[in-house]
């Protein structure tokens, strides 16, 4: 089965071709961090027209570098939420001019259940049950997935998502946008010991908060600076990154523990991020749980993990029908 998917619920333009839905024949992915860096963050009118301007080259791209012409495709599977709804609105009425002209069947995807299923495309073994950390720029949740497409929320994040987390703070200290990469790569030369963050555990259950520890890292910025001493970027950053990992991988370890799991994987941009990675690993050895993320580039938006979530809608019937809409706060698990 030949998938065609498009991906445009942020700040990517994206469209992949695969077949059987974890083989990656291509996937082609036309970024605007460029164009947002001066914003310092995601414009909604600029992304939706940018995404109108690119829509059509980078679909013709994934076809031509996966050798395949429009007659060759099965279904189209298109991001209906959750995200901005002047970006999702241009990949979706796209897909759905594709299914209704080529008279193939149309999946609507849900973002956050593709990024959970990039894990299935990096690592061909993996089966449901398991655990999903997901940590996005948007969302932070832990879930159980029971099956392909079925999920139940175990906890998620009271207020701000971990992604936001990093890129808030990044901005803070007038670093950049996207904030996760480069404090990732800032902490690799400080201490994560050297400042104090709290870890937020909350209480025994499964949701998160990261607004208090955004709050303890602003303040000690604003001390530093009013007292004129040095900050030492590094330092902050490590130490930052250290609490919200910490929290991160004690949570999603003790959801596995708890549920009787053997499998945590990682999904979302904030998947990416070395020290959770490394931590969750580490943390996990004794525990007998296996951590599974996907690389780099599967980690972040793109089409491909909505043509894999796309592909087990598809075979499992679950599939729609032109009147499908745009729903920017579409739930996960919902339908
Ligand atoms: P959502 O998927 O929730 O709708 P989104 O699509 O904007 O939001 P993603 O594409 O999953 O988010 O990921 C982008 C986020 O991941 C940004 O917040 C970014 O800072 C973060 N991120 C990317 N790389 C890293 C990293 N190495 N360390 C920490 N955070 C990272
Ligand atoms: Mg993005
Ligand atoms: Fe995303």
């Amino acid at each position: 089965i030949i998938t065609l998917a498009i991906e445009s619920s942020c700040d990517e333009t994206a469209a992949s071709v695969l077949r059987n839905g974890r083989e990656i024949l291509s996937n082609v992915i036309s970024t605007q961090i460029e164009l947002h860096k001066k914003f310092g963050g995601v414009v909604p009118e600029v992304a939706s027209r940018k995404h109108l301007e690119n829509i059509d080259a980078v679909v013709q791209e994934a076809l031509d570098e996966a050798n395949m012409q429009f007659s060759d495709i099965d279904h189209i599977a298109a991001t209906y939420g959750p995200g901005m709804v002047g970006a999702l609105l241009v990949g979706l009425s796209h897909a759905k001019a594709l299914a209704y002209t080529l008279d193939i069947p149309l999946v609507g995807v849900n973002h956050i259940e593709g990024h959970v299923s990039a894990n299935y495309i990096e690592h061909k073994d993996l089966k449901p049950p398991f655990i999903t950390l997901i940590v996005s720029g948007g969302h932070t949740h832990l879930v159980e997935v029971k099956d392909y497409g079925e999920y139940e929320i175990l906890g998620k994040t009271r207020d701000d998502a971990s992604g936001e987390a990093f890129d808030k703070i990044a901005r803070a200290m007038g670093l950049g946008y996207p904030g996760g990469p480069i404090i990732d790569k800032l902490a690799k030369e400080g201490n994560k010991h050297a400042i104090e963050f709290p870890r937020a555990y909350i209480d025994e259950g499964y949701d998160f908060s990261f607004s208090g520890l955004k709050s303890a890292v602003l303040n000690y910025l604003n001390a530093k600076k009013m007292k004129n001493e040095e900050i030492v970027v590094e330092d902050v950053a490590a130490s930052f990154q250290e609490a919200v990992v910490e929290v991160l991988s004690t949570k999603a370890l003790k959801a596995a523990k708890e549920k009787g799991y053997s499998t945590i994987a990682l999904a979302g941009g904030v998947a990416s991020n070395s020290a959770l990675r490394e931590k969750i690993t580490e943390m996990s050895k004794s525990e007998g749980i296996e951590i599974k993320y996907p690389s780099l580039i599967l980690c972040t938006d793109n089409a491909a993990m909505i043509g894999c979530a796309g592909y087990y809608n598809f075979i499992n019937g679950r599939i729609h029908d032109m009147s499908l809409n745009a729903v920017p706060n579409l739930k996960i698990g919902q339908r």
